[in-house]
């Protein structure tokens, strides 16, 4: 069990892969739920990988075929959740060339409704899908959702280089635990962490904490607050009103700018 903080007993996985949807992901949305429900969160946010990053959901169907097929994962945990009381919210990460973003407080009727977010336009030849990060953040932004960039400083052979979007992001993923928790097979290394907070500093945006968990060897990483968050759109008012909330790579608490609590 996740030893958790008495001030801030409502834990939260924020970024968590299914291997319904995400080709890298090795467990259901159902086994990811009852895993993290076994470890102490309250909740978890399924963000599966995308159009632009490694889904595993078939291109060649319609988008609303797609978006459908998208949400499985989530589907299949929050049914889980729903019956062994875990709270299951709707996101997924998108990806750009190998620059990726954490996408938050809408639902899966509303993607239903925006193929455009199909991307980068060299797999579709119509520049009305040249989705960007640049046109992401206003669509997401104005629908009411929370664009967080993922570990903006991790180095890989999937991402070619590390591009930043400072003007369109509302946060920073300031720390990824698979950087820092010794039970992380990949990515292993904190200084990525470091980076990515003292990017968020320098450009005032909030930051948060998840796991970009693949399997249910969960690495215990998340956002913590002092009340139950009651809807993906409430998390996302939360981090962007400067509620009050502490961060974990699993192994250590932060304050809500990255600094070690003791
Ligand atoms: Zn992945
Ligand atoms: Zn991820």
């Amino acid at each position: 069990m996740i030893e958790l903080l008495k001030d801030y007993p409502y834990l939260y996985e924020t970024h968590l892969h299914t291997s319904q949807v995400s080709r890298c992901a090795r467990c259901t949305g159902a086994e990811m739920a009852r895993a993290a429900k076994e470890a102490g969160y309250t909740g978890i946010f399924v963000t599966d990988h995308h159009w632009g990053g490694n889904t595993a959901v078939d291109k060649s169907l319609p988008w609303d075929k797609w978006a459908e097929a998208f949400a499985a994962g989530y589907r299949d945990a929050k049914q889980c959740g729903d019956e062994i009381g875990l709270d299951v919210f709707f996101g997924w990460e998108s990806g750009f060339k190998g620059t990726e973003f954490l996408i938050y407080g809408l639902s899966p009727e509303w993607m239903k409704e925006h193929p455009e977010l199909r991307s980068p336009v060299d797999e579709i030849d119509d520049p009305d899908f040249n989705m960007t990060p640049e046109k992401q953040y206003p669509l997401i932004h104005e629908a009411g959702g929370m664009v967080i960039h993922a570990h903006p400083f991790r180095e890989e052979f999937y991402i070619p280089e590390i591009r930043l979007y400072p003007e369109y992001v509302d946060g920073v993923e300031g720390i990824n635990a698979t950087h820092s928790n010794p039970k992380s097979q990949s990515h292993n290394d904190p200084e990525y962490d470091t980076k990515a907070i003292a990017y968020a500093h320098e450009h005032s945006l909030p930051i948060t904490a998840g796991s970009d968990i693949h399997s249910t060897d969960l690495f215990d990483g998340g956002v913590a607050f002092k009340r139950r968050i009651t809807s993906g759109r409430d998390y996302c008012d939360a981090i962007l009103s400067g509620e009050d909330y502490v961060l974990t790579n699993g192994v250590q608490w932060f304050d809500k700018k990255g600094k070690p609590l003791s």
